[in-house]
């Protein structure tokens, strides 16, 4: 009779039957990465640091390089230029892709079409010789994880597009590698399995602490997921940082309406008193203030968040206050938690976001309206 325990999901870890199969920690160093197709300059000297178990981001918009990139880290782009590393161990240019040991999941990654669903997962456990009965736990784990479980028979034209890009997913993961690299992964799954697959991913990733590269040109999506957003724009690196920061600091306008809604406002510095002042000359407003007294860069334009901007005139006693802009509302599109309100006002059109427990107090049945933001909350841009 056969006494050996009965392999569950319960008592069973990925972990523990693929260790040996991955000795790297998923350390990953871009230098210097450039590479045209023709005279289109894809990337134009990336370099960029990943710690192991970090969750990046590459958010941009599209044509900025992002799938270039991740195809260069992971073999698919032959680089003409720089060096990948991993763990410190430069990887020779032009290692295959399956010399690298990654974790691939592209937008538009070919499944076999001849093998099942299950077949496709389990082929890559197949070629790093697991035993059949470890085999079968982590197929079936890699299933319930993407929710296929029933679809497990079928093969791949037999699927929507959805699902097939879920089976791309549960076949890169399936072995565990340390470093997964994934390319609009949730792309095709509509709107209730994408949440639910971002925080499978998300769980995903604490729990094993693999490196992720996620290639992303939605901004609520990096933003929501990664531990660090690198944003890009035509082949290089704009910026970079936790998405918390990146939101409150943008380096440019750029970065400020890619990441997040923005308006973007221009002045002219003046000093009063002991602080510097951003005025906007037609109106006089207060755009920004600086408590430094040193003399402000000669960049002169502003981010000011939707959010940031109270529906409302300011108030007279803050000796900070912007002053009140009167302007006239053109589009209100409620969010649930929040109103998106589009005002016309004497310097253009601007975004203001009310939360819903601001509604109550304000009378949006009226299209005239005086906003008004704190100038200490702006964010000073870049040339
Ligand atoms: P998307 O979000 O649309 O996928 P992306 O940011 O991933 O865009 P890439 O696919 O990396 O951008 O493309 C970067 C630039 O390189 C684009 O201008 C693109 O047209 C060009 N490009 C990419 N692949 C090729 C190719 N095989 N041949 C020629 N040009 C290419």
């Amino acid at each position: 009779m056969d006494r050996s325990p009965k392999l569950s999901m319960e008592n069973i870890q990925t972990e523990d039957i693929l260790t040996p199969l991955t000795a790297q920690t998923g350390r990953l160093r871009l230098s210097s990465i450039r590479k045209s197709y023709g005279a289109v300059k894809a990337l134009r000297g990336v370099s960029l640091d990943i710690e192991a178990g970090e969750f990046v981001a590459l958010l941009g918009p599209s044509g900025c390089g992002k799938t270039t990139l991740l195809g260069a880290i992971a073999g698919f782009v032959d680089i003409d230029d720089g060096a990948v590393e991993i763990d410190g161990n430069p990887l020779p240019k032009n290692t295959p892709a399956y010399e690298r040991n990654l974790g691939v999941v592209f937008q538009h990654y070919a499944l076999f079409p001849h093998m099942t669903v299950r077949r496709n997962i389990s082929f890559p456990l197949e070629i790093r010789g697991v035993s059949p009965r470890a085999m079968e736990v982590l197929v079936a784990k890699a299933l319930e994880m993407v929710d296929l479980g029933e679809l497990q028979e079928r093969f791949p034209a037999e699927l929507s597009g959805g699902q097939q890009q879920r089976v791309a997913l549960a076949r890169a993961l399936v072995y565990s590698p340390p470093i997964l690299l994934l390319d609009e992964p949730l792309g095709a799954l509509d709107r209730r399995l994408r949440d639910a697959m971002q925080a499978e991913l998300m769980d995903l990733h604490r729990r094993l602490g693999k490196t992720f590269v996620y290639v992303t040109h939605d901004q609520d999506e990096a933003l929501a997921m990664a531990d660090r957003v690198v944003v890009m724009r035509n082949g290089i690196i704009e910026q970079q940082g936790a998405p918390l920061y990146l939101y409150h600091n943008p380096c440019n306008e750029f970065v400020a309406k890619f990441v997040g809604e923005c308006n973007v406002l221009v002045g002219h510095w003046e000093q009063r008193g002991k602080s510097w002042v951003l005025v906007e000359p037609r109106t006089g407003l207060i755009l920004h203030q600086n408590f430094g007294t040193a003399q402000p860069s000669l960049a002169s334009s502003v981010a000011i968040r939707p959010e940031w901007i109270h529906v409302g005139d300011a108030g007279s006693a803050d000796p900070f206050a912007s002053g009140a802009l009167r302007c006239k509302i053109t589009q209100m599109r409620f969010h649930g938690s929040d109103t998106l309100v589009n005002v016309h006002s004497e310097l253009g059109d601007l975004l203001v976001r009310i939360p819903h427990r601001m509604r109550s107090s304000i009378d949006l049945s009226q299209s005239a309206q005086s906003i008004s933001w704190n100038p200490t909350e702006s964010v000073v841009l870049a040339g």
